[in-house]
């Protein structure tokens, strides 16, 4: 498996630090099906890993505890509530091994900012402690496990450009020659509720008739094989874009000034409230982040590349 490198086995047990970078991920297509009567909605999404990473660092320890820096830190419980504490015990406790280590984690994803932060980091816990414990699950493994801690789990070991269905933790890897796509990440003040944006988008959906199809993500993949940026641009679609407009309608005009600084696409990031833009290139990239920037409608623009590969260590 391409986690471990190209064809050397997979290491056995780490006996010092294991160090693991984690990718964040946009939706180039998020179709959310109809609420159902399990309170789930069916998705067809194509996720995109982007270089926006987090850094999780497991050292052995007499317990299990954990510390932050960066992004939220001094906001985000450190506790048992924590996605990674969470995911570490999970994997004690299926492995039967004591949930012992000292977990550091460097946070660049923004908290609730639409780019599965959280699931990110459980993926790296989940891998860091696979290698520290020498407990030894393959990737699909650790990925069944992650499924029960975040739908987006799964993508986030794996990486690259994949397709999710179900509630996103099925993932089936998109094959098309590499390309890389330049983006333009535009962070918000303060973050959006995953769950009360799906929340807004039933209910603006609730007096729709006939009930909103899910929609498939056929036009998304063709666009892909293209490698074209005008025509992938015109074929990015966000099913909770409206409702994350209608809960922050600031948003419309974060997208509006990514279009005014040149994009060729704006789009909000999963339930957001973070917003992407395309761009031609590198340099172009660079040039649309500068003009969002001065326009102050964001807490930051930074520049990104994907797909990027899963969570590995460094
Ligand atoms: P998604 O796109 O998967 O819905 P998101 O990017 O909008 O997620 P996250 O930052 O992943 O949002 O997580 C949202 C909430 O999950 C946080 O506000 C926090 O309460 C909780 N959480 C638990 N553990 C973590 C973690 N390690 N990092 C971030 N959030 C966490």
């Amino acid at each position: 498996t391409e986690a471990w490198g190209p064809d050397d086995d997979k290491p056995r047990r780490f006996a010092g630090p294991v160090k693991v970078r984690v990718p964040s991920k946009i939706n180039l297509h998020l179709g959310v099906g109809p609420l159902r009567a399990d309170g789930f909605h069916e998705l067809n999404t194509v996720y995109h890993a982007i270089s926006l990473f987090d850094e999780l660092t497991a050292r052995r320890g007499d317990t299990l505890a954990l510390t932050m820096e960066g992004e939220g830190a001094g906001e985000l419980a450190l506790d048992d509530s924590n996605l990674i504490m969470r995911a570490a015990r999970a994997l004690a406790a299926k492995a039967r091994v004591p949930a012992h280590a000292r977990l550091h984690l460097r946070k660049s994803i923004p908290l609730a900012g639409g780019l599965a932060g959280g699931s990110a980091d459980a993926a790296a816990t989940l891998l860091a402690c696979d290698l520290l414990w020498g407990t030894g699950y393959s990737k699909d493994e650790l990925a069944e496990i992650g499924a029960e801690l975040g739908s987006d789990v799964p993508f986030l070991l794996h990486g690259g450009t994949a397709l999710g269905t179900g509630h996103g933790e099925t993932v089936s890897p998109i094959l098309a020659r590499p390309t890389t796509w330049h983006w333009v990440v535009a962070i918000a003040d303060g973050g959006l509720s995953t769950p009360e944006v799906y929340r807004e988008l039933d209910r603006l959906r609730d007096s729709a008739w006939p009930p909103t199809a899910l929609e498939s993500a056929d036009e998304l993949m063709g666009a892909l094989r293209q490698r074209k940026p005008e025509v992938l641009g015109a074929a990015l679609a966000n099913d909770l874009q409206p409702a994350a407009l209608s809960l922050r309608p600031a948003l419309a005009d974060v997208l509006k000034a990514g279009y005014d600084a040149g994009a060729v696409a704006g789009i909000v990031s999963g339930s957001g409230p973070t917003c992407v833009f395309l761009a031609t290139d590198g340099p172009h990239a660079e040039r649309v982040a500068a003009r969002l920037n001065e326009a102050g409608v964001c807490r930051t623009a930074l520049t990104a590349r994907g797909p990027m590969p899963g969570a590995r260590v460094t």
